[in-house]
């Protein structure tokens, strides 16, 4: 992903520059800085590592991002380009169609943009292939997801769907083939 975190926050590179030239110009930025190890990221800011998150992050100077985005009465962060993991992909199909049900869903409809292979639309648990789940990196969460989406079958279609309002939509059985075959 894209940025940097600093004060246990994610900030866009050009945020996170303005903030280093400021902690520079007061005298504590570390004496090597290209060497992230040496100092916290409470101090100075460092780039994030992270690969994928449970939610969309956007630049934490919010309207006051330097890259900041306008919308229709309001500004928001830049978004950080981050990946979703399959927690995140859970989230984020859910804002999406909850922001559908309302009347205020700007900044749903850019992460519908922004995460595009998504599926928002379907009401068929089925459809969604166990694909979104494979990688294996994200192992661990399918176990905790599955005693998830087990408490929340719906009464008619026990086996593969999950209740409505939960629109994880991921197949019980697809999961448990999926880690069948990478175990
Ligand atoms: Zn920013």
């Amino acid at each position: 992903m894209n940025g940097a975190i600093y004060a246990a926050d994610m900030w866009c590179v050009d945020c996170a520059e303005k903030i280093k030239q400021r902690i520079r110009a007061t005298g504590g930025a570390p004496k090597d800085e290209d060497d992230q190890t040496s100092y916290d990221s409470d101090e100075f800011p460092k780039d994030c590592d992270k690969a994928a998150l449970n939610t969309v992050e956007h630049c934490a100077a919010t309207a006051s991002c330097i890259n900041a985005i306008e919308l229709d009465g309001f500004k928001i962060g830049c978004w950080l380009e981050n990946d979703l993991t399959a927690e995140g992909r859970v989230y984020v199909i859910e804002a999406v169609r909850n922001g559908r049900d309302g009347a205020d869903n700007q900044v749903t409809e850019l992460w519908a943009l922004y995460y595009d292979y998504l599926d928002f639309e379907s009401d068929d648990c089925t459809k969604v292939s166990a694909t979104v789940l494979i990688d294996t990196d994200v192992l661990t969460e399918q176990r905790a997801l599955i005693g998830t989406l087990i408490g929340n079958l719906c009464d008619g279609r026990t086996g593969f769907c999950i209740r409505r309002d939960l629109p994880t939509l991921f197949g019980i059985q697809g999961i448990l083939d999926t880690i069948a075959d990478s175990t």
